[in-house]
């Protein structure tokens, strides 16, 4: 039991025990007051008692102190008032001491006079002022018992001692209370022999040393929570009073002529006998009951450790504690099964010997920084299984201490986090793929931000583009689009970001670093977040396309141009004649069609050579772009036939002006190949919307008006109207 204890029976033990000994101090105050004022009351209860000696009352006085002054423990009070407390206690003895050899040997040392010269004439007394030599072997024991008390080994005697004060005074007092002889001035112990005061105050000084240290020696079972305390504190005052109480009774019906000795003792033992039997039976029945509710109270206690225990072992997660080596001291079921091993094989073992070489370091590190501040958190470890197989888990731990802050183990909690990590890795592995095929793709790819920042770009998009990888990767897709094919670039990533199309391919325009245009095909596909759905980048892939669009554009050269003068040949004048006209509709404007073929030129390629007709032809063609506008249309329809468009005409009339002037540009001599040559031409003229609606219409009315051009004798021009008015002029 702790000597600290603060149990609170031990505190009212305390407690009581500072009061008992406030009363002796009042006893032995009283007891002068009533030497010096002749008070009989205070000085000897009645005056058929023997009075309290003055020199006794100081004793209680002193003594009551020296006992207050070494209430507490020695280690927990200033080590003077101990030292007060035994100087008083020898001082007290030695004075005892003197006193019985006064007794003994007759021989007067007057120490009982220093204080107080006696002035009663009671013949009691051997000497003045001088205690009876019983009461002064009291005041020897008690003055023994304040030196003794607290000294190492020895508060067990004291409390022996103490015991024997407290009889001593109970037995001066049921002497003096069944007014017989046994005790107080018996023959039979000549020196038992006190006053009331002098027994009550030893018995008051007994229980208060015992009280005062009530959680030591026998005392302890008066205090204990057992059914022995209870037996102890409830049987052993009521043995002690209830006889004496009896006692009284039987003394005073034999006194009063009630009954006789014999009768007396009868009445007394039955009733003494019939009071035990009840006060046990009364004892037994509340052990009984107090024994039943601990079992209930254990059995619940049983299960709530249980459940605690359970709940320790079994929770979803791993509970261990390790000491100030990382040696094992307890660990839960859970992680007992996740690393495959029973609780014996783990136990003593070190928490390392579970770790794989990786976090082995990682562990040294981080327990030297959980013994230094207490706790971790959220630490990741690698645990090698029976079998060999690894278990991610993730630590949190906190320190136990001693109140001298020195650690005594850890409480650690760990999560399994192998799934995650798995993921984690799978992940790694997929994204290390995905950057590998993007580095090694022969198509330009990249990942955009939704704001366009190329986030990440492969090698084959730095080629095509000209700028390195971390050029590329400062810039903006805007950066280098080109503005034409922006808007509806960034009009299909808007579409894709709302989720109206999974992808889309588009063809459009880069501008290279040195400033060049690059045809590009592009396909973009949006990635999103997995969990949310929210658009995360854009994935890019690149293709230059430049030589496909060169070769297209050649393709379409050809289909829409005559390969010899490379002007627009029937299909193109056609489009561009449908085209003209609904213009000319729209605006009500007029426009003339011209059908050109030169005269004789069957002559030329006779005479000179396929290759001179041919390069005639080209120069035909180079005379006529010359005089024409730019919104007009050239046309070589085959052979030595061209067909010309003139737009946005306010007169028929306009058109005659420019026949004229290819009659007169075409008149102009050749030099081809040495030959210097001239040739004609004839024209005819048909008007939109006067000599038909449509192209065909008015390209076939231009011919007729060639031809009557021709037979009215060449080089000339002629309206198709004028051929229909006058077909033979
Ligand atoms: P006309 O005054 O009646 O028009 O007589 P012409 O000799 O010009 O006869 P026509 O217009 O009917 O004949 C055109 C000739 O042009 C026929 C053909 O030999 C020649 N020719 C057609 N295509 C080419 C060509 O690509 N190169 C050359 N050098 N000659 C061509
Ligand atoms: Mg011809």
């Amino acid at each position: 039991m702790s000597k600290h204890s603060n149990s609170p029976i031990a505190r009212r033990l305390r407690l009581t025990s500072i009061t008992l000994s406030i009363g002796m101090i009042v006893i032995g105050i009283s007891v002068i007051v009533g030497w010096l004022f002749d008070i009989t009351f205070l000085k000897s209860v009645s005056s058929s008692y023997i009075p309290t000696k003055p020199n006794s009352a100081i004793a209680f006085i002193i003594s009551s102190m020296a006992l207050l002054l070494q209430y507490s423990q020695p280690d927990e009070q200033p080590l003077s008032m101990t030292i007060t407390g035994k100087l008083i206690g020898a001082m007290l003895t030695i004075f005892a001491l003197l006193t019985l050899i006064e007794h003994v040997s007759g021989y007067n040392f007057a120490i009982d006079q220093i204080f107080i010269q006696e002035t009663s004439s009671y013949q009691i007394a051997f000497a003045p002022g001088r205690p009876t030599p019983f009461t002064t072997l009291i005041f020897m024991m008690i003055g023994l018992t304040l030196i003794m008390l607290d000294l190492r080994g020895l508060n067990f005697l004291v409390q022996i001692l103490a015991s024997l004060i407290g009889v001593a005074g109970l037995m001066v007092i049921t002497g003096l209370t069944y007014n017989t002889s046994l005790y107080a001035n018996s023959q039979l112990i000549p020196y038992i022999y006190a006053s009331i005061q002098t027994s009550i105050c030893f018995i008051l000084f007994s229980l208060a040393l015992l009280f005062m240290r009530c959680t030591e020696g026998f005392m302890v079972l008066f205090i204990s929570d057992t059914s022995g305390g209870i037996v102890a504190r409830r049987l052993i005052p009521i043995v002690v009073i209830i006889p004496l109480i009896f006692s009284y009774f039987r003394i005073a019906g034999e006194q009063h002529g009630l009954f006789d000795i014999v009768t007396g003792i009868a009445l007394i033992s039955i009733l003494i006998t019939a009071i035990y039997i009840f006060l046990i039976i009364l004892t037994s029945t509340m052990l009984m009951r107090m024994d039943i509710k601990r079992k209930l109270t254990d059995e619940k206690l049983r299960k709530s450790y249980s459940e605690i225990e359970d709940l320790y072992n079994n929770a979803p997660c791993g509970y261990h504690s390790i000491d100030e080596n990382a040696v094992f001291i307890h660990i839960n079921s859970t992680e007992l099964q996740w690393l495959g091993y029973s609780y014996d094989e783990v136990i003593g073992k070190k928490f390392t010997d579970f770790l794989t070489p990786n976090s082995l370091d990682h562990f040294h590190k981080n327990f030297r920084r959980f013994l230094k501040r207490g706790h971790v958190e959220n630490i990741e470890f690698e645990l090698v299984r029976k079998d060999g197989s690894i278990i991610y888990v993730l630590l949190n731990s906190t320190a136990i201490k001693n109140h001298e802050g020195k650690f005594i183990m850890s409480r650690s909690t760990l999560y399994d986090i192998t799934d995650r990590k798995r993921t984690e890795q799978a992940l790694r592995e997929s994204e290390d793929r995905f950057h590998k095929a993007m580095d090694t793709a022969p198509i330009g790819m990249a990942i955009v931000s939704l704001k366009g920042v190329f986030i990440e770009v492969n090698q084959s998009l730095c080629q095509i583009l000209g700028y390195s990888k971390d050029e590329l990767e400062k810039m903006k897709f805007q950066d280098i689009s080109n503005p034409e094919d922006l808007a509806l670039d960034l009009e299909m990533r808007n579409l894709l970001i709302r989720g109206s199309i999974p992808s889309y391919h588009f063809e459009k325009r880069y501008m290279r670093k040195n400033g060049k245009p690059i045809w590009v095909q592009m396909t973009v596909s949006l990635l999103r977040d997995s969990v949310n759905n929210q658009p995360l980048y854009f994935i890019t892939q690149i293709e230059d396309i430049s030589e496909r669009k060169v070769s297209e554009e050649k393709i379409r050269e050809l289909a829409y141009h005559d390969t010899l003068t490379n002007l627009p040949n029937r299909r193109l004048l056609l489009d561009r004649l449908h085209h003209d006209i609904s213009m000319a509709r729209r605006h009500h404007h007029i426009l003339a069609v011209m059908f050109l073929d030169l005269d004789k030129f069957k002559v030329i390629n006779d005479r000179l050579g396929h290759d001179v007709g041919d390069e005639l032809l080209k120069a035909v063609a180079i005379r006529l772009s010359s005089i024409l506008r730019k919104e007009d249309t050239v046309a070589r329809l085959s052979g030595d036939e061209f067909v010309i468009v003139l737009t946005e005409l306010t007169n028929p009339d306009d058109a005659s002006i420019v026949a004229n002037k290819i009659l007169h540009t075409i008149g102009n001599h050749f030099l081809i190949h040495g030959h210097d040559f001239s040739i004609g031409v004839s024209i005819g003229i048909s008007i939109y919307p006067r000599d038909g609606l449509t192209a065909m219409a008015l390209i076939k009315n231009a011919d007729s008006a060639m031809y009557a051009s021709k037979e009215s004798g060449r080089n000339r021009f002629r309206y198709y109207q004028d051929t229909l008015k006058n077909p033979d002029s």
